[in-house]
């Protein structure tokens, strides 16, 4: 690890200003980071701690959602009785994250911006465009297993590795911000992580200095919430597909559908066109078929993770089927 840096931040400005620095990183579980930094992947100059912030709160909203600090630990969140009572899907892509002792200290902000697991990011020794633009994409022609099979692009074909953005993207969230100034933004999570095209390097849209202090949790849609998550081992494994699934259905009829996944695309991915094939339609295997097609159009493999596409399909029949009881 280089020699770096540390200071604790006092308040949130402080805290974006240090940040805007070239060369300086927030830090507040470092589950992910640390791994970094040992790796040298990551080589922060400073590291700004923000543990001592007040971001770790649970508070309902004026209009019936609540407002998650970005300090609050994902076990926290977990566990929260609101999450669970109404925002299931949530609670359970997060006990699906990571392990016990990792949810303990990751974060809602950190969980957010965590990095892909692809191999190559993390052998600096290998060609790889988002660690080092310009160098190439080992995984292409690599060993791909767990990558992208939508939004990749021939520059980058990592996926985003987060369960809970997953649910929240479901959920249409938003990404609360505040920059050196003083000023706060809200980013809808769908706008949040970015497609790699020819920058993957650049994950999401965050501007320099600007640092993440919530989460905002709109009234959750009605409907059964389920999260299924396929992965190579039952427990602290990322996932190869996973599904977020919100569903309104009454005797064999879908009245609407919102469905995430995870462990496709560089992002959480949604799909309009598969919602609109499963809203006001039968709840049956043509149904389900066609939102799957709807899913995985333009869905390529590169050879390792060809098999994501026919599982991707059984998954989402198996959750739609276990929801609707079809
Ligand atoms: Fe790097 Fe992306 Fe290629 Fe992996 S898929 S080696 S992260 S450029």
């Amino acid at each position: 690890m280089k020699a770096f840096n540390y200071q604790r931040a006092d308040s949130v400005t402080l805290a974006a200003a240090a940040t805007a620095r070239s060369g300086a990183k927030i830090i507040a579980g470092g589950t992910n980071l640390l791994d970094l930094m040992k790796l040298q992947v990551e080589t922060p100059s400073s590291l700004v701690d923000i543990n001592r912030l007040p971001l770790d709160k649970i508070e309902e909203t004026p209009d019936g959602g609540l407002r998650i600090g970005a300090l609050v630990r994902n076990s926290d969140l977990a566990a929260d009785p609101r999450v669970r009572q109404r925002y299931g899907v949530l609670s359970r892509a997060l006990l699906a994250g990571a392990s016990a002792q990792l949810r303990n200290k990751a974060t809602t902000g950190g969980n957010l911006l965590q990095r892909t697991r692809c191999y190559y990011f993390y052998d600096v020794t290998k060609p790889c465009n988002k660690r080092n633009p310009g160098s190439g994409c080992a995984a292409l022609a690599g060993f791909n297993r767990i990558h992208a099979i939508l939004g990749a692009s021939e520059h980058c074909i990592a996926t985003q590795p987060s369960d809970m953005a997953v649910a929240m993207r479901a959920l249409d969230a938003k990404v609360e911000t505040v920059n050196p100034a003083g000023d706060t933004r809200f980013i809808p999570i769908a706008e949040f992580h970015r497609l790699p095209g020819t920058t993957p390097e650049i994950e999401t849209s965050l501007k320099p200095g600007e640092i993440i202090t919530a989460v905002t949790l709109p009234l959750p849609p009605p409907g059964v919430q389920v999260y299924r998550k396929v992965r190579d081992r039952a427990s602290y494994a990322f996932a190869l597909v996973s599904v977020a699934a919100i569903v309104d259905s009454t005797r064999g009829r879908i009245r609407s559908a919102r469905l995430a996944f995870g462990g496709l695309a560089p992002k959480p991915w949604r799909s309009p066109q598969a919602e609109q094939r499963l809203a006001n339609a039968s709840a049956d295997k043509a149904t389900f078929d066609a939102a799957a097609t709807a899913v995985l159009e333009g869905a390529r493999g590169f050879g390792g993770n060809d098999f994501k596409i026919p599982l991707t399909r059984r998954t989402l029949h198996s959750v739609l089927a276990e929801i609707t009881r079809a």
